[in-house]
């Protein structure tokens, strides 16, 4: 029988087990126990939503006179509360997964041993195996600046169980992570600010998103910073160690004082425990180097998610596993499409992002057409006081073939996928707007932009 090695039980990890044990392989998979599902379901994208959740709750409430300022310490608590108890039945569902006939779960943590990239050592065990999947993650990355690891500047793992709602809150960092922290505790009543070192938020994402979305954020109360690289942080010690977070902006410094600051500036391959020089697996700062089945320099030795930097999202880990997985078992019909991975910020408003931006899509087709329709036109939404100020837009050949769709506004995260679908399929904007759409739905809000 053919035997897998995987190394870490995240979304690029766990999920490929399960596959390739029901595909008949004898799989091994290493990972501590207590940290089964990952970055994902213990410091990422579970917590996280979890905490979005609840904090679009404590907006509502809010608006609606429901709930004092007061209250909002308490609700951050209450959140906290809901965020473990998810996490811990999420994790009980992954470890009861990992029990799948042809799975044997080994606690520890696996390093390849020298000179042979087909064993590993965990503990005093030796594992030996002609296929093996990295699967080991990322961790939080710092910048390189004076002061940044002052007490009071957090990670986002830090910042998830924070027992309090600071309330001065800088962010220093404006993606995706550092955007929805700084919304959670906005709705939680801290003062935030964000400083973001490139010209805009949120750089990868298609540019009319990016700077609604900067314009909803200020709306709510949100200072934002663009274009303003952090020089320094340092905390006082005469006032209680409050933090001062320097900034350039163009040509001169500024600064912000904060309770507590999150250093959200992107994550970093989580390889340095496995040896890969003796094993001789060729990687960079940015991840481990794969080619486009997902093996590395050395033949049967697969890397995936985070840790080969290509796409850090918990669905592109699990897609690129099954892509790995198809070339092990020489079935290429089994692998995904990993050309469109959609995207979403979990914000209030909510956005998401699939294919092409219409900056990349001018880039490389030269022409394109773009169509838009908008959240206040809609019934549903404004039966259900959704952001007036979404949008959605599609970016097409042309000759109508979709290329790119990009949504701001209450379900984009959802809305996102039915684009997704035509793109995958080469559909056209007419196919999407002779697709009947269910009324009132913010569906209708596709076909809309289609028919413009
Ligand atoms: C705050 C935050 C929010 C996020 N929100 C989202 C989101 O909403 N949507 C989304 O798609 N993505 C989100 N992400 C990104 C997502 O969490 C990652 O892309 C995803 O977890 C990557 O999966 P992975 O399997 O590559 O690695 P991980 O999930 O990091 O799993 C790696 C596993 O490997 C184990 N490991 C490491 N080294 C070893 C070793 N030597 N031996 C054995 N085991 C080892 C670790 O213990 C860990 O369990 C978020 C991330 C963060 C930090």
């Amino acid at each position: 029988m053919q035997k897998l090695i995987i190394i870490g039980a995240g979304p690029g990890g766990y999920e490929c087990a399960v596959q390739a044990a029901r595909q008949g392989l004898e799989v091994h998979v290493i990972d501590s126990p207590e940290h089964v599902g990952g970055t994902c379901l213990n410091e990422g994208c579970i917590p996280t939503k979890c905490l979005c959740h609840s904090a679009a709750v404590a907006d509502i409430l809010s608006a609606e006179g429901a709930l004092d300022p007061e209250e909002l310490a308490d609700r951050h608590a209450d959140a906290l509360r809901r965020k473990e108890e998810v996490i811990g039945r999420l994790r009980d569902g992954v470890t009861s997964l990992l029990r799948t006939p042809g799975i044997t779960f080994h606690p520890g943590r696996a390093s390849f041993v020298s000179g042979d990239p087909h064993s590993m050592k965990v503990g005093e065990e030796t594992l030996t195996a002609d296929a093996i999947l990295i699967a080991t993650g990322s961790e939080p990355r710092f910048l390189p600046v004076p002061g940044a690891h002052t007490e009071g500047v957090l990670t986002s793992e830090e910042m998830l169980s924070l027992d309090h709602v600071p309330e001065r809150l800088c962010v220093i960092g404006g993606g995706v992570v550092g955007l929805e922290f700084a919304s959670v505790f906005r709705s939680f009543g801290s003062e935030v600010t964000v400083v973001e070192f490139a010209p805009e938020i949120l750089p990868a994402f298609d540019g009319d998103i990016a700077r609604r979305l900067r314009t909803a954020l200020k709306k709510r109360g949100i200072t934002v910073h663009t274009g303003s690289p952090v020089t320094a942080i340092h905390a006082d010690s005469t006032r209680n160690g409050e933090l001062h977070v320097s900034f350039e902006r163009k040509g001169s410094i500024s600064e912000i004082i904060a309770d507590t600051v999150l250093m959200a500036v992107g994550r970093s391959p989580r390889f340095q425990d496995l040896n890969l020089e003796g094993a001789g697996i060729a990687h960079t700062p940015r991840g481990i180097t794969v080619d486009e089945h997902m093996q590395t320099s050395v033949p049967g030795v697969y890397a995936v998610g985070d840790v080969n930097g290509l796409c850090p999202l918990a669905h592109a880990a699990t897609a690129q596993s099954f892509t790995a997985l198809a070339h092990i078992l020489g079935k290429p019909e089994l692998a995904p499409n990993l050309e469109h991975i959609p995207a979403a910020v979990f914000t209030v408003p909510e956005c998401a992002t699939v294919g092409l931006t219409e900056a990349k899509a001018k880039e490389i087709h030269g022409e394109v057409i773009v169509r838009k329709s908008h959240y206040r036109s809609n019934g549903r939404a404004l039966s259900c006081d959704a952001t007036p100020d979404g949008l959605v837009k599609i970016v097409c050949t042309p000759d109508g073939r979709l290329l790119g769709g990009h949504i701001i506004g209450n379900a984009a995260s959802e809305l996102i996928h039915e684009l997704a679908a035509h793109i995958h399929h080469g559909g056209t904007l007419s196919d999407l707007r002779r697709m009947v759409h269910a009324h009132p739905t913010l569906s209708e809000l596709l076909a809309q932009a289609a028919g413009e």
